[in-house]
């Protein structure tokens, strides 16, 4: 079995990339029937409603939505995270179509425009970072969404005090949001629902392969030893 990678815009090759240095076969994704051949999907990151116009130009949204409702582990990165979200909210969400399934409420391009793009050092979860490595991570957001309110199915892995943001990236809008989310001055940025994984930052940017890691130790036919994946174990 082979991870597919959702590919009608933004950063797929770079996740095909990391799958590659990792001995696990990635595959583009353009078409329903493509879905069949693949165990798991990344979806990436890039620009959520001009990915959902392809998406409904190549009819993938029946078929997307039947993958996640079959519990086939999905990894959605930034627009991929919004693209699996039950909600988005921010600037021109109005009408976007979205696939659904992971339950939260995300705020598109939460943490401003462009220029106002950001890497920082986050702790890394326990559970991503079982076969060791630093105790951080080099998190690259490039006008990233957060996620400002989860369901209670919804695991979450990494949040990201708004006091750290203000001092990166001096964006107004930050302040005003703060007042709106119900998490105080947190927001979330990395969550896990069942077969669902969704990180608002970008680890096929980076040199660390701990995110990707542990996305494969999701897909079952990778821990039966099915794929040519090298090493898995773990329990999760
Ligand atoms: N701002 C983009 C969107 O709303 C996401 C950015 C990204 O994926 N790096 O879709």
């Amino acid at each position: 079995m082979v991870v597919g990678v959702l590919a009608l815009q933004g950063s797929f090759n770079e996740h095909i990339a990391v799958l590659k240095r990792l001995g696990v076969k990635g595959v583009e994704v353009r078409k329903p029937e493509q879905l069949l051949n693949v165990s798991s999907l990344i979806i990436p990151g890039g620009e959520s409603t001009t990915m959902a116009k392809l998406a409904e130009l190549h009819n993938l949204f029946p078929a997307l939505r039947e993958f996640v409702q079959m519990g086939k582990p999905v990894w959605g990165t930034c627009a991929g995270l919004i693209f699996l979200a039950n909600k988005a909210t921010g600037q021109k969400t109005g009408g976007q179509k979205l696939i659904g399934g992971l339950d939260c409420i995300v705020h598109r391009n939460f943490f401003g425009s462009q220029i106002q793009s950001f890497e920082t050092e986050l702790p890394i979860p326990q559970v991503v970072a079982e076969e060791g490595g630093p105790p951080s991570f080099r998190a690259v957001f490039i006008r990233a969404p957060a996620i400002l309110d989860v369901g209670p199915d919804v695991e979450v892995l990494a949040d990201i005090p708004l006091s750290a943001i203000e001092t990166i990236n001096s964006n107004p809008a930050i302040q005003k949001e703060e007042d709106s989310t119900e998490s105080g001055k947190k927001v979330i940025v990395a969550v896990k629902q069942g077969n669902l994984l969704a990180t608002a930052f970008h680890p096929e940017l980076t040199a660390d392969t701990r995110w990707h890691s542990y996305f494969l130790k999701m897909v079952p036919e990778i821990e039966e030893g099915t794929s040519d994946i090298v090493s898995t174990s773990t329990s999760n």
